[in-house]
């Protein structure tokens, strides 16, 4: 007795959907998808209780004559592709010719649809996958799919399902991913019967982005700057600023010739991009198109086509990196010109302080097992040896470009004008970012000086820490420090960065090597010795109460004004915030 049966057509769409129709969120994702690939100008989404009672898509695309209706509804029908060279090199966001067929098959279903030219249109209602009904009908060219009581034959999938809120989120998300990734189409979305939002056809990105998420992220995003003509890949789009993040991913969007894709390979290159322009835990505002030639993307590794996968994903890490950073680099310029330092004359620095005598600053860190590293000028330790000048003495002549600070507000942030209003400085994060830069460039350059210990000590470490250790003692020993292996898993040490004064180098090392390795998997050398120098400096730089003069404080912001990424520290928190004459104007009421 044969035990082996072939699945009737409806079970085995039922089980294609299992994988295809997650949830409501996916029902649009594949009818939008459908409605794009058709030519649709104008797609209108609307849903009722969170999609479950109710998903429709309308759109104005190329619409479908009678038999191609019904055939549309058959598993792996489609008018997509046709051969196996075909499907190398996908040009269309559908392919596989699965999803009307799965869908039909879990919930009530009915597809009206007309050519444009065509006289009359097609209904079909389709229930459970059983064709119910086929008649003239359709009214407006372009095709109309409603897909009503999701699941309702399979409950156990139902009871999967979250809040309708929930639902409805997701499905908002998919229609921005959409949106995003369309600007030349126009988007409407109607939740429960109100319209949620309804997007005009875009001249460019960046005018649906403003429409989507309004003008003040826009503000704070920067067009890509395209690779090297070189690289076999294009890439454009906008993305946020240093120091611009979300606690979530909903804003990190990437499309791949199109299409919206999830990617650990490009998340890592985002991240290694922004890399210290990106606070711990946060992730970038992107909105990143890359364009390859679609032989060399592979779109049919996942069901719902959410992921691809690269034949050179190295090429297109180190394209999307190269671009990140030169994207904020080029961000950085364009700010700095709102930043450039008071040409102060002579005479009107003000004299060392003489009358109400600032206060000393007290040892902040008391049982600091580390020493603030010398300026490069030589200044050591700073200490509040000058007072704040007179309103007279800072008033520098204003040209465009200049900025003056007025003062300092609660011993921490530093307050300054420039063309644009008031900025404020955080001088603590300020400090850091400065540090950071100038012990980068020293590593780069000679490496970081370093000091013997009295005594050499040696360690030993588990297999693995051993293991990458040993892969990155080339690093350690530019970062300023000695160490080398000793015997099996054991090292010795025999000397630290000059900048470091640790009481217990072995247990020292240990923590080192536990952050680094957890922050840097796996990257690059120059990386690890910038996540080594950020981990320490922010024990060097000057703590938040630290009263400092007026000059210290000028030092400070044209040291700051100097960095590469003087906007954040190398936490990624910002360094300093605009508050623009504009805002201003509007909260005291002076301007609506
Ligand atoms: P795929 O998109 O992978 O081809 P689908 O099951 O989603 O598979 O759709 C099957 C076919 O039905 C498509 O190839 C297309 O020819 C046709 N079709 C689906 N939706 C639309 C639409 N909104 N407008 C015009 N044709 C459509
Ligand atoms: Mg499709």
């Amino acid at each position: 007795m044969s035990r082996i049966r072939l699945l009737p057509e409806i079970l085995a769409s039922q089980v294609a959907a299992g994988e295809v129709v997650e949830r409501p969120a996916s029902v649009v994702k594949e009818l939008v998808e459908n409605s794009i690939d058709a030519g649709a100008r104008k797609i209108e989404v609307s849903i009722r209780r969170g999609g479950i009672s109710l998903v429709r898509v309308v759109d104005d695309g190329c619409g479908m004559d009678r038999d191609d209706a019904l055939l549309s509804l058959e598993r792996h029908a489609t008018s997509k592709i046709r051969t196996a060279a075909d499907l190398a090199a996908i040009a269309t966001l559908g392919f596989r010719g699965e999803a009307l067929p799965s869908i039909a098959s879990v919930s009530r279903f009915r597809l009206t649809t007309r050519e444009p030219e065509a006289i009359a249109g097609t209904e079909i209602i389709v229930a459970g996958g059983r064709i119910e009904t086929v008649r003239d009908g359709g009214e407006a060219p372009g095709t109309q799919v409603e897909v009503r009581s999701l699941f309702y034959n399979l409950p156990a999938r139902r009871k999967f399902l979250r809040s309708e809120n929930t639902e409805s989120r997701n499905i908002e998300h998919q229609l921005h991913l959409q949106a995003t990734g369309h600007p030349e189409i126009a988007f409407a979305f109607v939740r429960d019967d109100r319209v949620a939002f309804q997007l005009p056809a875009a001249a460019s990105l960046l005018e649906r982005i403003r429409d989507l998420h309004g003008a003040e992220l826009v503000e704070r995003l920067l067009p890509v700057e395209e690779p090297s003509a070189s690289a076999r890949i294009r890439i454009g789009g906008l993305i946020g600023q240093a120091g611009v993040s979300r606690q979530s991913r909903a804003q990190q969007l990437v499309f791949v010739n199109g299409r919206a894709i999830e990617s650990p390979v490009l998340t890592a290159a985002l991240r290694e991009g922004y890399h210290t322009a990106l606070m711990k835990g946060q992730f970038p505002v992107t909105f990143l198109f890359l364009e390859l030639d679609p032989s060399a993307v592979d779109v049919n590794v996942h069901p719902a086509k959410r992921e691809v996968r690269f034949r050179d994903p190295a090429g297109v890490r180190e394209a999307v990196v190269e671009t990140i950073r030169n994207t904020l680099e080029s961000g950085r310029r364009d700010w700095q010109q709102q930043f450039q330092r008071p040409v102060v004359p002579q005479e009107e620095i003000p004299p060392p302080m003489t009358a109400s005598p600032a206060p000393q600053p007290e040892l902040v860190e008391p049982a600091s097992s580390y020493v603030i590293p010398s300026r490069t000028d030589g200044e050591g330790p700073r200490k509040s040896s000058e007072a704040w000048p007179t309103e007279s003495a800072i008033n520098v002549a204003s040209s465009s470009h200049q900025f003056q600070i007025i003062g300092i507000l609660n011993k921490l942030y530093v307050l300054m004008e420039n063309q644009d209003g008031l900025v404020l400085v955080d001088q603590h994060a300020a400090h850091e970012r400065i540090l950071f830069e100038e012990l980068r460039r020293r590593m780069e350059e000679q490496g970081v000086p370093s000091q013997r210990l009295l005594l050499a000590q040696t360690f030993e470490l588990a297999p693995r820490d051993a293991e990458w250790v040993e892969r990155n003692t080339a690093t350690l020993q530019k970062m300023g420090i000695g160490i080398e292996p000793f015997g099996q898993n054991a090292f010795k040490i025999d000397s630290l960065p000059t900048f470091l004064e640790v009481s217990d180098p072995v247990s020292f090392m240990r923590k080192v090597i536990d952050g680094l390795k957890s922050a840097s998997n796996g990257s690059s050398p120059l990386r690890l010795g910038e996540d080594m120098i950020a981990k320490t400096v922010c024990r060097h730089a000057i703590k938040a109460n630290d009263p400092l003069g007026y000059l210290e404080v000028e030092k400070l912001i044209s040291d700051l004004l100097e960095c590469e990424l003087p906007y954040c520290c190398p936490h990624g928190r910002p360094t300093m915030i605009q508050i623009s004459l504009n805002e201003l104007e509007k909260k005291f009421g002076r301007k609506v």
